[in-house]
């Protein structure tokens, strides 16, 4: 099989710009012949990717990038080849996103009683198809003339010190790294350069992951290489790709560019004896 491999993309099931069958289309103009769609704490843009990729003789790999919390550091863990029809991965995901909407409307009612008129439909529609969560708030809050900017709503309002910021319902490395496994799935810590300090990255391998990312836009060849190193050492998966999510971010560039081996896919097929 010929072509390049990403297994790092969004759409707007997530906060990526894209519908799925838009992120496949792009995929299959910039030469990707395996894609992984891996929206945060969502799996509903599965089906529609799986259908458009008989179009253009593209894999889709079911994916997802689940967000969990070590101390106070965010640690987002990259799912794959999972069932996605299995009971406890979407009961998950249906709990954190009701529990995430349950915050945002107590974020949105604490603007309220500090007299800003902010309605909860206008954060919604901000959402559109992905998680509501704080930045569609901001953004509501920057249309609706409540804030002159979008850093500043963050800033004087809904930050994590902020007087209206309220926190969200967590799950650890390990719950993400079972949830996968119990879906039939492999787990990859995503972009550990962002955060992912090496006690953080032994902690989570002790943890069960099966993988990391080397190949991402975060990471430098020098990083690329150390995490490398530290796959070899432990038999760990090497993932990697784009983070491609489009739209205002402006990351177009990415996409067909951060791309992974074809042996990785299969690395990753036979440590779940799949053909
Ligand atoms: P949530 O998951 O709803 O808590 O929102 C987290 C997201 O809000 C992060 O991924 C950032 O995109 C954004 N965010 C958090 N803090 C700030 C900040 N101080 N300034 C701008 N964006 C922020
Ligand atoms: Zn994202
Ligand atoms: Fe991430
Ligand atoms: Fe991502």
């Amino acid at each position: 099989m010929t072509g390049k491999v990403d297994l790092h993309t969004h759409t707007y099931y997530s906060d990526g710009a894209l519908s799925p069958r838009e992120l496949v289309t792009r995929a299959h103009e910039v030469g990707i012949s395996i894609l992984s769609i891996t929206d945060h704490d969502n799996i509903d843009g599965i089906p529609e990717a799986l259908e458009a990729a008989k179009d253009f003789g593209i894999e889709v790999i079911p994916g997802v990038e689940l967000s969990s919390t070590l101390g106070t550091k965010d640690i987002h863990v990259l799912g794959y080849m999972f069932d996605p029809d299995n009971t406890q991965l979407r009961d998950t995901l249906e709990f954190l996103r009701k529990e995430r909407f349950i915050r945002a409307e107590r974020i949105v009612r604490k603007l309220n009683s500090m007299d800003m008129p902010l309605d909860f439909d206008i954060v919604l529609e901000h959402a559109g198809h992905g998680a509501v969560g704080r930045p569609h708030i901001a953004a509501a809050m920057l249309d609706e003339g409540l804030t002159s900017e979008y850093a500043e709503a963050f800033d004087q309002y809904i930050g994590d010190s902020g007087p209206a910021f309220e926190p969200k319902y967590k799950i650890s490395p390990e719950d993400a790294v079972e949830i996968i496994a119990n879906a039939g799935g492999v787990s990859i810590v995503a972009h550990p350069g962002w955060y992912v300090g090496e006690q953080d990255l032994s902690y989570l391998i002790r943890a069960g992951v099966d993988g990391i990312e080397v190949v991402h836009p975060a990471h430098d060849e020098a990083r690329q290489r150390y995490y490398r190193g530290i796959a070899s050492t432990y038999f760990l998966l090497e993932g990697g790709g784009s983070d491609f999510h489009g739209g205002k971010r402006n990351d177009y560039q990415n996409f067909g560019t951060y791309t992974v081996s074809h042996d990785i896919v299969r690395a990753m097929k036979r440590r779940l004896f799949i053909q």
